[in-house]
């Protein structure tokens, strides 16, 4: 089970502390909430919409801009075949279990790692009471406690059997259908919701969103991922890149899936605000990255899939270049972005121990990947995938170019000419149409599949016999014979001064949503001895709003200064709000701790008299007195992240003004 989440502070974190605090000063709401809400929808307010904007900006900044990716945007309503090309049509699924009575419909996973989950919580429950119990009357081994909160029934477990669940867990996300059937099964795992038995076997259900286009009703799907908009335009991409390889594309935009049973929040909705790169890479380069060494101690850490399939958790802090050297990590492309995504993480403002990585077991990785990575982030519901790291290969490229006739493909000169013998071969285009007429393409087909040892094989065979049979399903018997004057099959050499090759895909995929929630938890605390009192702790560069602006009081007086530095602060572009409530300046400070406002200036009598201002720090609360001017100059620094607080402190008068509560 993941660690117990903690603040920033180490206090341990409440999460409706969090929740509500959220929803109070409207970073976000459920959608259509005077109409009940729908489960997996939620509205972003003005701090929200802010907050997520920043981090927005800060990605583009770290991946778009520091790498020259080329960015598209495409639409979220997706012809259908694209994603039944993609495999997304057949395979884009969760596996679903029924409850035998009612019909509910349950995420599989998801309802066995409740249903232990709760086990192993009700018999750490029972260890703790029979401790307590002990000590108190010396009563001795109490199989069974009573009922401890909620559904949670504190019983004692064999040691056998914690031992069994926790492995269960650790390797959770790599059971397939019949494995999570027989999970069900043997652990007697029922609808915690109801006490019903499930109908067994558990079955996949789609994931898309289906919608129609126009009047002719076109079948469509809202878009699972912004990936398969990025490959569509491949060759387009490459001819704007003048044709050069390496590079990557990327796309910001929502999605939507339809979640099986939305929960968590903001961590499983239904239609959420992805960003992804595409980077495309020679298979036969070894898929090395030219900026590697820049990378390579960067530190993470990571958690093997081989540990997880012994059923344990434990991670292991390695720099990334220490993980591709080992082999630990597939290859340096995908170590590059994970260290990418790690120095990404922290510039949000994300704590190193809450960041892991998560290597993908065999069975959970989707159907287009070869490899994957997840970058996980601890929150109060344990350790959540935020970015998924993936080695797509040459899957999505091929089966477009296949689909469409339209080759997704690099076409490069080779330095050395490359001369190939192979068995070519050609059929009698006079003699061939008119024999096999409606057929042709179909026979055609076929001998272009052969492979270069049948057709060694089926040359000697024509020399010999003077003809060959070959298999062409779906035309007569399945089988059709071809005679020498309709087919030749000859060793031929040729040179070749190009190459042609589907690129390979490395694809990190981040759920912008995930992160933002995850970010205000682990950024959130309360200050010492005033539960009640929250703060954001958010990277200046990252808050919603950069500066508070607080008159002493009421008085009109203070109006025109406060004008003024608004003006001043726009034309810095740094957003500042104004509170000129009847609010203590203390209380006044609070509420904007809450959204996470990293300064705070007050315009004071001082102020109308020799225009200094004070300016606080919303983590320390210490406080500086000086010009506008050198105020302001301070505030773009750090807002910039050119210049700490600490040295804006021990550079600049400081005030010991009281923070009147
Ligand atoms: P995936 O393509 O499944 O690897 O998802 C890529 C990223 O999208 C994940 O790492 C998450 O951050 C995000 N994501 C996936 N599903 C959801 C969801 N239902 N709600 C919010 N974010 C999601």
């Amino acid at each position: 089970m993941a660690p117990e989440m903690t603040t920033l502070k180490g206090q341990p974190l409440n999460r409706t502390a969090v929740d509500t605090l959220m929803r109070r000063r409207f970073f976000y709401t459920p959608t259509a909430d005077i109409y009940g809400g729908v489960a997996g929808f939620y509205d972003f307010g003005p701090p929200g919409c802010a907050l997520q904007a920043n981090i927005v900006e800060t990605w583009r900044k770290h991946f778009v801009l520091e790498e020259d990716m080329l960015e598209v945007d495409s639409p979220m309503i997706t012809p259908f075949p694209v994603l039944k090309t993609s495999g997304h049509v057949e395979r884009f699924c969760d596996f679903v279990a029924k409850d035998s009575e009612n019909g509910e419909i349950l995420r599989a996973d998801h309802v066995v790692e409740e249903v232990l989950e709760a086990r192993l919580k009700g018999d750490k429950e029972a260890r703790g009471q029979k401790v307590e119990a002990a000590a108190e009357d010396g009563a001795a081994d109490k199989k069974k406690k009573k009922k401890v909160k909620g559904k949670v029934e504190a019983i004692k477990l064999d040691d056998a059997v914690v031992q069994e669940y926790t492995e269960i867990l650790a390797k959770i996300d790599n059971y397939d259908g019949p494995g999570l059937s027989e999970l069900f099964e043997k652990y007697d795992i029922r609808n915690p919701n109801t006490g019903n038995k499930f109908k067994m076997p558990v079955y996949e259900q789609n994931l898309m969103f289906d919608v129609t286009i126009g009047g002719a009703r076109l079948p469509a799907y809202l878009r699972p991922e912004t990936a398969q908009g990025q490959f569509l335009n491949f060759s387009k991409l490459l001819e704007f890149n003048q044709q050069k390889m390496p590079f990557a594309s990327a796309q910001i935009g929502k999605s939507g899936r339809n979640e099986i049973a939305p929960r968590s929040g903001l961590l499983r909705v239904r239609e959420f605000l992805m960003a992804e790169i595409e980077h495309y890479v020679d298979p036969e380069s070894g898929k090395k990255h030219t900026r590697f060494h820049e990378v390579e101690d960067v530190k993470i850490n990571l958690l093997d899939g081989k540990v997880q399939l012994e059923g344990k958790t434990e991670t292991t802090a390695i720099t990334i270049g220490e993980g591709v050297r080992t082999g630990v990590i597939d290859n340096e492309t995908v170590g590059y972005f994970m260290a990418r995504i790690q120095l990404f993480m922290l510039r949000l403002g994300l704590d190193p121990a809450k960041i892991r990585f998560r290597e993908h077991m065999e069975n959970e990785m989707a159907h287009y990947a070869r490899y994957c990575v997840d970058c996980e982030l601890l929150t109060s519901y344990g350790w959540i995938e935020c970015v998924g790291c993936a080695d797509r290969s040459a899957y999505d490229l091929s089966c477009h170019t296949k689909a469409t006739g339209v080759p997704l493909v690099v076409r490069e000169t080779r330095q050395e000419p490359l001369t190939i013998t192979e068995y070519v071969a050609e059929t009698t285009k006079a003699k061939f149409g008119p024999r096999f007429k409606q057929d042709g393409k179909a026979v055609q087909s076929a001998i272009d599949q052969l492979t270069e040892e049948v057709k060694e094989k089926l040359s000697l065979e024509l020399k010999d016999n003077g003809k060959i049979t070959i298999a062409v399903p779906g035309v007569g018997d399945g089988k059709v014979e071809l005679t020498s004057d309709l087919i030749k099959i000859e060793q031929q050499t040729r040179t070749e001064h190009t190459r042609e090759f589907i690129p390979n895909v490395i694809e990190p995929s981040f759920g912008i949503g995930r992160i933002f929630y995850s970010l205000c938890e682990q950024v959130f605390w309360t200050r010492e001895g005033a539960e009640e009192r929250a703060v954001l702790s958010f990277p200046p560069a990252i808050a919603p709003t950069k500066v508070l602006l607080v008159p002493l009081s009421s008085n009109p007086d203070f109006k025109p200064m406060i004008a003024e530095l608004t003006k001043k602060l726009r034309k810095h572009h740094l957003s500042s709000r104004v509170d000129d409530s009847g609010a203590s300046i203390g209380k006044r400070y609070s509420r904007n701790d809450e959204l996470g406002t990293p300064f705070g200036i007050t315009v004071d009598f001082q102020s109308l008299k020799d225009n200094t201002i004070t300016l606080r720090d919303r983590d320390s609360t210490d406080q500086v007195r000086a010009t506008q001017d050198e105020i302001l100059e301070a505030l773009v620094k750090l807002v910039h992240g050119t210049e700490t607080w600490s040295q804006v402190y021990e550079r600049l008068p400081k005030f010991e003004g009281q923070e009147l509560e």
